[in-house]
């Protein structure tokens, strides 16, 4: 696998000081990008301690955690040692590959991409407090671009003795582009701008100036430093491959029969996985449900507003020949079916055919208190006309 690199780092259009530092090792095929914090200078002597450090490790055998656990450490001991220096830090991303995979290191919030098949994915996640505050649900990403605590980095190197290290890892396919940048890449320019600058430029020399360059047009507020590490495609072998591809379901058994089978493809490998990037599932989900706790809260509030109407009222009736005081909506309303709030002792016999077809339907009122009113006048308009015909009807009624 051979692979072609880029790389440029500047200053930008506001800081006095570039405080990144980068690691370019084509032939050991490591590569970092460091991004130094601490005033009077001290960002830069962090950038530059911890990559010194962490190439010194890898050359004496040690793995790219390791490395990086080192130049923590180191960092750390010369702030501790220099007054002037207290409180200084770096963060670090950096990328080993070997002929199949590229392994990530991160710590902070400079970043790795992947651009491939002209698609650019995040493989670092920030430790920023903005990003903290993103997974959590309390920002979208699209406030978080632009927050002004967004610089504020919730991990880094040099800033205690020990510290946490993840570590991503992409299975290569040729043609793959990987970008190392630090955060004056990507606090100017959105990833969409990013990934049309890369697709434009073929060359990662001229991909990684024009990054920088797009970077300080967009503002420059911060030092930039990109890297891209291209993945060469083996022609000839890809050529091959697709051949094979198609071939890939061939006839099997007993042609006369008409019996197919699908073969197993002998030569075709297997497609690589999808690089080991942030999980895209878990956020995708944990976006979803951003999505829909406040749609089910609207709903919710919305069914509050229909139960209440539809058991708010209240409406005289009629059942079994009783007139009765329900409380609800005639027929009910949605899943609220009318309840009984009264049985009176009034019955259809005593109303007239007035007053029992305006009771057929429910005659409705907002309120207990017109209800009862409408009761009360019911009942002494039928007491006039019971009254005259006791004796040959029902017994006499009670008083209201
Ligand atoms: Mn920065």
């Amino acid at each position: 696998m051979k692979i072609r690199v880029g790389s440029a780092t500047d200053v930008g259009r506001t800081r006095t000081a570039n405080e990144d530092s980068f690691l370019r090792d084509d032939k050991g095929r490591v590569f970092a990008v460091a991004d130094g914090m601490g005033g009077h200078r001290a960002g830069d002597v962090a950038s530059a301690t911890a990559l010194e450090t962490f190439e010194h490790e890898l050359d004496d055998g040690a793995t790219l955690v390791d490395a990086i656990v080192a130049a923590n450490a180191e960092v750390f001991a010369k702030a501790q040692a220099n007054p002037e220096m207290r409180g200084m830090g770096t963060t670090v991303t950096a990328v080993q590959l070997d002929d199949e995979k590229a392994l990530v290191g991160h710590v902070g919030d400079s970043r790795a991409y992947l651009l491939r098949d002209g698609e650019l994915t995040q493989v670092t996640e920030d430790h920023s407090l903005v990003e903290e505050l993103v997974r959590e649900g309390r920002l979208t990403p699209e406030e978080a671009a632009v927050h002004p605590q967004r610089s504020i980095i919730t991990r880094a190197l040099g800033v205690d003795e020990a510290v946490e290290v993840d570590t991503y890892e992409i299975d290569l396919r040729p043609d793959d582009r990987i970008v190392v940048c630090s955060d004056g890449l990507t606090s100017m320019m959105r990833d969409e701008e990013i990934a049309g600058v890369l697709r434009a430029h073929t060359n990662p020399e001229e991909a990684a100036e024009k990054l920088v360059l797009a970077a300080n047009r967009a503002g420059g507020e911060d030092n930039i430093t990109v890297l891209v590490i291209d993945v060469e495609g083996d022609k000839r072998r890809g050529r091959r491959k697709a051949l094979v591809a198609s071939e890939a379901v061939v006839p099997v058994g007993d042609e006369a029969t008409g019996e197919w089978e699908r073969a197993e493809p002998p030569e075709v490998e297997e497609a690589p996985e999808e690089p080991e990037s942030r999980p895209p599932r878990r956020r995708r989900l944990r976006r979803a449900l951003l999505w829909v706790i406040p749609i089910l809260l609207v709903l919710g509030v919305a069914a509050g507003a229909l139960g209440w109407y539809a058991r708010n009222g209240y409406f005289v009736g009629v059942d079994d020949n009783r007139v009765v005081l329900y409380r609800g909506v005639p027929d009910g309303f949605l899943v609220w079916d009318p309840t009984v709030e009264e049985q009176t002792d009034l019955r259809t016999t005593d109303l007239n055919n007035a007053q029992r077809d305006d009771l057929e339907d429910g005659h409705r009122f907002s309120s207990r208190n017109g209800a009862d009113a409408f009761l009360a006048r019911l009942e002494r308009s039928t007491t006039t006309t019971t009254t005259s015909t006791t004796t040959t009807t029902a017994p006499a009624l009670p008083p209201a």
